[in-house]
């Protein structure tokens, strides 16, 4: 018997870490693991879950394959978590570059 290993994901994860380094680096904020934990918690925070089967778990959505307005509010969210960060890091602000 074939063993089927089907589990739940939340592509929205997927689709945040497609754009974050990119939008981070464009906004000019601390890329620093932890400043990109934070960006990358308050935008899934802020998204709408979206779960799909997946027999491995790695289940790559591409960005350019969704809907426009989709892909807007992504960025939209992602924008506004950087800017969170920005006022409030959560370390010495001359801590990483
Ligand atoms: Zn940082």
């Amino acid at each position: 018997m074939q063993q089927t290993n089907l589990i739940s994901k939340n592509m929205m994860e997927d689709l945040v870490d497609d754009r974050l380094e990119e939008l981070m680096r464009f906004s000019g904020v601390c890329c620093c693991e932890r400043c990109r934990a934070d960006v990358r918690t308050l935008s899934l925070n802020t998204l709408p879950a979206k779960y799909v089967m997946s027999t491995s778990g790695d289940v790559y959505v591409r960005f350019q394959s969704l809907e426009p307005q989709m892909q807007a509010d992504i960025v939209t969210a992602i924008m506004n978590a950087i800017e969170v960060v920005r006022a409030n890091p959560r370390h010495d602000k001359y801590f990483c570059y």
